[in-house]
């Protein structure tokens, strides 16, 4: 299959779609909004919606736009400052999109989320619930990281990352980045002559990463490589990422019309359930359980649960419920999954057979570590 039909497939069935909008593509050099820019997405979502579905935006700009009012030329590496310049920003940003989307007879909404919002999974699924009601009222989310309240502890890292999470989070079948360069070359644009745009990509192979990896920017926190990393993550929810230039005009209505612009990174063909996919992606693992090769073989080939007897070193200190890294003794990590137990506890009960849990810990709350259900083989 060509990959103009592929395309032409995926855009067919499209119901719900994310659109990760970068600080590049928002602001000018001068960090001033870019009118342009906003109008053009505002016209072809608000057109698009009609045919494709619900529209989700995922709006990088905040902290550029607020340190254009400000007068910085650089971003603050102070974290007040860029705070500051984040609570100055997001609402001129929002103002904006306001604006223009209510031209077209749109409403839009702002949700402001920190990693804290989404590690609990009552707290996730409350959030899906609250878009979910925007979405059925027709509204156009408009969801950006709180950069003003956030500390790195609770940081998703870069908005990129948050949009690939955003898609388990509203259950969405297509996610869009739209960045300041055409897509994945195959050698860095800026430094080669004769770089060729790769237009789709089957696996995200290390390979691949590789090729991501020299393109950086100036001011948002992502450049290729995490865009590259969150088409990864949103691939194993089933779902394909284009990666296109927003700065161009018209290159997100050509993208909704199944057109090749940007690079089509594909869907994993075993897509994880949406609790799977938050174990893996959306928790931050607290903390390592090395295990021996008979373990490891039980984990990755017959699915079993993790019991005391196959841990051999514990490193960090979560609590039971928590999301931890299940490592080789190279401490390669291989699964990620929910601990039972904390890990002071994990390190009394490491070696023990399962019957002997009781007497080493004078209790006996889980027959594992972490039960299979909890577990996803990365
Ligand atoms: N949330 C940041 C902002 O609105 C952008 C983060 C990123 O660049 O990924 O400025």
């Amino acid at each position: 299959m060509s990959t103009e039909t592929i395309r032409e497939s995926i855009l067919k069935k499209v119901t719900r779609t994310v659109v990760k909008l970068g600080s590049n593509v928002l602001t000018t050099p001068a960090w001033k909004l870019d009118r342009n820019v906003f109008t053009d997405i505002s016209r072809t979502i608000a057109k698009a919606k009609k045919k494709k579905g619900d529209f989700i935006l995922v709006s990088s700009g905040a902290i550029a736009a607020g340190m254009g009012k400000l007068g910085f030329a650089e971003r603050p590496r102070l974290i007040p400052l860029e705070q500051a310049a984040a609570a100055i920003g997001q609402i001129s940003l929002m103002a904006l999109y306001q604006r223009l989307f209510g031209y077209l007879g749109c409403t839009v909404a702002q949700v402001l989320l920190t990693h804290s919002d989404l590690n609990d999974r009552r707290r996730f699924l409350n959030a899906r619930h609250a878009l979910n009601s925007l979405l059925d009222f027709g509204v156009i989310p408009i969801i950006n990281e709180n950069d003003s309240t956030v500390v790195d502890e609770i940081r998703f890292g870069d908005n990129d990352h948050l949009s690939a999470l955003v898609t388990n989070l509203v259950q969405a079948d297509l996610l869009i980045i739209m960045t300041d360069i055409d897509g994945l070359y195959d050698r860095d644009p800026k430094t080669c002559t004769g770089a060729q745009l790769i237009p789709m990509v089957e696996n995200v192979t290390a390979g691949i990463e590789e090729l991501a990896g020299g393109t950086k920017s100036n001011i948002s926190r992502g450049g290729m490589a995490t865009k590259i990393a969150a088409a990864k993550t949103a691939a194993h929810f089933g779902v394909p990422t284009i990666i296109a230039n927003g700065k161009t005009p018209e290159n997100l209505d050509k993208i909704l019309q199944g057109k090749e612009i940007g690079t089509l990174v594909l869907p994993e063909k075993n897509k994880l359930t949406s609790r799977k996919h938050w174990i893996a992606f959306t928790l931050k693992p607290q903390g390592e359980i090395i295990v021996d090769d008979g373990a490891r073989e039980a984990l990755l080939e017959k699915g079993k649960s993790l019991l005391p007897s196959g841990i051999v070193r514990v490193y960090g200190d979560f609590d039971a419920g928590e999301a931890v890294s299940c490592c080789d003794r190279n401490r390669v990590e291989f699964a990620r999954g929910l601990s039972r137990y904390g890990a002071s506890d994990v390190i009394k009960i490491k070696g023990c057979k399962t019957a002997d849990i009781k007497r080493v810990l004078g209790r006996c709350p889980a027959q594992e570590v972490i039960n299979r259900d909890d577990l996803v083989v990365l």
